[in-house]
């Protein structure tokens, strides 16, 4: 890999914390070596503390570009030029580009495009749906605009009574406002609202996190009579690849059960265009680093 770093080598960063886990530099790095791209892509542990002289670093610095993840998601947003329509409605970015290297940065979110996109590579198509969500955080909301931004007919958000829970209803508050999509907001203890709304729903999507450690041994749901023939399964959760969720959709026989490493291929695909206007060759990143 060094010896293909030169002077001219341009940088991508990453900042987050904690972020040694990533691998996001790995399918990044890997991805300009196979296309030839001078460019090399660094995680940096950075905190919201550090967050605003990171930023002057990257316009000082000429860093053409930024993955931005917790907790520095919202936090950072005041500190750039532009965010583009879809961050501003999630309230949150996770790529920031500075193409030229003058310092004009421009805010976007992928998470959303990613995990759609993760869908699509199923084929399973999210226009016209009925979903049901749980999960209205930073990756929920960006889920659920960008579902609603695609065309899904409605999306049925369910969220536990916690700090979360006006975010889901600022969330839906948007949706209804912005796009065709009908979005509502219901307490995850209603129990039979959620069953009800998984049985009128083609696709169930948890971005709760729930199924990682330390909740591996949880699931949203625990009733066999909810998974059914034709329901999509997908949770945003990669680590573990079958969470507690996906291994109960399986075993009762749901359509699909996706985890979240497409999510994860397809967030850093679209960043990957935006900072080099290439696409990542993901058949081959995918092949390299999500096989099991
Ligand atoms: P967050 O803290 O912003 O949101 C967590 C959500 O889960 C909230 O809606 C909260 O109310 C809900 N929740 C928490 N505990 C719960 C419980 N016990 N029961 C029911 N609901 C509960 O977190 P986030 O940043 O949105 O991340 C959520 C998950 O998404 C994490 O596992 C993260 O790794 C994953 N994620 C995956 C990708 C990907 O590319 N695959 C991208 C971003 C996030």
């Amino acid at each position: 890999m060094t010896e293909r770093l030169t002077g001219h080598t341009l940088l991508i960063s990453l900042i987050a914390t904690p972020i040694r886990h990533s691998m996001s530099p790995t399918m990044h790095n890997e991805a300009f070596a196979k296309l030839g791209l001078d460019y090399a892509y660094l995680a940096f542990e950075v905190g919201n503390e550090e967050l605003k002289d990171t930023v002057q670093g990257i316009r000082a610095m000429g860093i053409r570009g930024s993955n931005v993840s917790m907790p520095n998601k919202q936090a950072i947003i005041p500190y750039l030029d532009e965010v583009s329509p879809e961050a501003t409605l999630i309230g949150a970015v996770n790529t920031v580009t500075n193409l030229d290297g003058k310092g004009h940065l421009v805010g976007y979110n992928t998470d959303g495009i990613g995990a759609m996109s993760a869908l699509k590579d199923e084929g399973v198509e999210v226009n016209d749906q009925i979903i049901t969500l749980t999960g209205a955080g930073g990756a929920g909301t960006a889920v659920a605009i960008q579902a609603a931004f695609d065309g899904a007919k409605e999306l049925r958000i369910f969220n536990i009574n916690d700090g979360v829970f006006a975010n889901a209803k600022e969330t839906a508050r948007k949706i209804n406002e912005n796009t065709d999509c009908r979005a509502t907001v219901t307490d995850l203890a209603d129990q039979t609202a959620f069953k009800q709304s998984i049985a009128e729903s083609s696709i169930y999507i948890d971005a709760t996190g729930v199924g990682m450690k330390p909740l591996e041994d949880l699931s949203l749901i625990t009733d066999p009579a909810v998974i059914r023939p034709d329901l999509v399964v997908f949770d945003v959760v990669y680590a573990p690849r079958e969470t507690k969720l996906l291994k109960f959709a399986k075993e009762h026989g749901a359509k699909k059960a996706i985890n979240g490493l497409g999510m994860m291929l397809y967030q850093g695909a679209a960043a990957f265009k935006l900072f080099t206007g290439e696409d990542m060759p993901v058949s081959y990143i995918k092949e390299l680093l999500f096989k099991d």
